[in-house]
């Protein structure tokens, strides 16, 4: 039996083992940087495998070590995200979640079960392949800093160094069974924006008296879009987006201060800092010249995400060899962030789409939705498919 074939009767026989895994966590959610109970069952499910080595790192990941013959020919690493949200899950699934307010909705539980998963057949085929695969388990993605950041630090990327790294995540937009590629500039870069106007409040009836901070954060709103709608290249996607807005005045008070909430995404480092620095201008001088202050903070997310072309490339070619041309889809440009970024902005990437929807079983919800689930039959195909890539990977 060739390599393709036993990595899929592999897959197959561990399906049931692994959906079960997969509802195990998602009966079991834990938010991001607390993933205690997670970690220790992840290490416990290790423990009882062939890995050669195993560590701990930022506290709630988890580092496995899997060599085959001649361990240092090359390095290939493969990553998972352990998280969960605060979301409280609709879902009347058996294995819904018992943690009150806390959801897998992003599919990390799919990510972590598929990537047990690759782990146990990858321990099976221990004397099939030469090289090393390196198995990430890393918390909170989906907080800042990410936990992909605290990783990096701590050295995930060495000791030893992989040559190439991918990871997969849930796609409820594509059907189960098909996958998703896409080279080069594939995810945004996501800045926080908290912005504070303050001016002079009282009786709504006497504005020559007051500086009306509605009014400055109303001109605020409008002339920043001439960042991305003006200044910004045509070439270089960006949005701006303003989310929350609180003033907490009455029909016939203005309040001193109002509050404003948003978010800035690109594709270009450069562009993303002198945006950040055009905005500030702008919206303190519109303060200024209206007579009110502007207190206007980034906070500084996750970069862009880039997918290494020839490795994205070679990799989808891979995916159509393992699951037919039919199957293995291009993907768009997508504003979300992810903090699987910061990898790639060290390390040859891949991060590609595992379709899970079905809409003959209803199964349509985005991710971030408390009604988000998944065709487990995705599974399968998640935990052969990461694996084929691995070990293809490894023979160039
Ligand atoms: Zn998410
Ligand atoms: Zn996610």
């Amino acid at each position: 039996m060739d390599l393709k074939d036993r990595i899929k009767t592999l897959s197959n026989q561990f399906s049931e083992e692994i959906i079960g895994v997969r509802r195990h966590l998602h009966a079991n959610p834990e938010l991001s940087f607390e993933e205690y109970n997670t970690a220790n069952y992840i290490r416990e499910f290790l423990g009882k495998l062939p890995i050669d080595q195993t560590d701990e790192m930022a506290t709630t990941g988890t580092v496995a070590i899997i060599k085959g013959k001649n361990p240092d020919r090359k390095i290939v690493a493969l990553r998972a995200d352990i998280d969960a949200l605060p979301i409280l899950e609709k879902n009347t699934a058996p294995y819904k979640s018992t943690n009150e307010g806390v959801m897998h909705a992003c599919g990390h539980d799919v990510h972590t079960s598929s990537l047990l998963g690759v782990a146990k057949i990858l321990c099976a085929l221990k004397n099939e392949f030469e090289g090393t695969v390196k198995l990430i388990f890393q918390p909170g993605e989906e907080k800042l800093p990410g936990g992909a950041s605290l990783m990096i630090k701590e050295g995930v990327l060495t000791n030893p160094s992989p040559k190439s790294l991918f990871g997969q995540h849930v796609m409820p937009l594509l059907p189960a069974g098909t996958v998703g590629f896409r080279p080069g500039m594939y995810m945004a870069s996501a800045d926080e924006i908290y912005v504070t106007v303050t001016g002079q409040g009282g009786h709504a009836a006497m504005p020559e008296t007051l500086v009306d901070p509605i009014v400055v954060t109303a001109y605020i709103i409008t002339a920043l879009q001439q960042v991305v709608s003006r200044m910004a290249s045509p070439k270089i996607p960006s949005v701006l987006s303003f989310g929350d807005i609180e003033g907490k005045g009455a029909t016939n008070v203005i309040p001193s201060e109002v509050k404003l909430k948003g978010t800035f995404r690109t594709l270009n480092e450069e562009w993303r800092m002198e945006a950040h620095a055009k905005m500030k201008k702008m919206a303190e001088g519109i303060a200024e010249s209206m007579g009110a202050t502007c207190d206007f903070n980034i906070m500084k997310g996750y970069p862009f995400l880039a997918n290494d072309e020839q490795l994205t490339n070679r990799s989808k070619s891979w995916a159509e060899e393992f699951l037919g041309k039919d199957k293995v889809v291009d993907l768009d440009i997508w504003m979300a962030a992810e903090d699987f970024a910061f990898y790639s902005h060290h390390i040859d990437s891949c991060f590609y789409r595992l379709g899970t929807r079905n809409d003959a079983k209803g199964i349509t919800s985005g991710v971030h939705t408390p009604t988000f689930d998944i065709d487990e039959s995705a599974l399968e195909l998640g935990v052969g498919l990461m694996t084929w890539l691995a070990l293809k990977e490894l023979t160039i």
